[in-house]
């Protein structure tokens, strides 16, 4: 997980990028792990519904809940202790 001020132009696949401060993450962004070459942008804080927390350590984040994406690959999987997970 690495930590960026703001939102950044290139996103690494299987990386997880959290964008904020220390302690005051508002936004997670990661390639989709199907392999489509998809930005997935996750709201980690605010009123907005859904949003995503992460915790653990930064070398093997978790994500809860689950990202379920609904447009293009639909993908559904975990972000489990930096590993991706599933779910079928
Ligand atoms: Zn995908």
């Amino acid at each position: 997980m690495t930590v960026e001020p703001d939102v950044p132009d290139r996103i690494a696949p299987k990386r997880l990028y959290v964008v904020g401060d220390p302690g005051h993450y508002w936004l997670a962004v990661m390639k989709c792990p199907c392999g489509c070459d998809s930005d997935i942008q996750l709201p980690l804080s605010g009123n907005d519904w859904p949003r995503w927390s992460v915790d653990g350590a930064d070398s093997a984040p978790t994500l809860r809940p689950s990202i379920h994406r609904t447009t293009g690959c639909r993908s559904h999987f975990l972000l489990r202790r930096g590993k991706v997970v599933w779910c079928r």
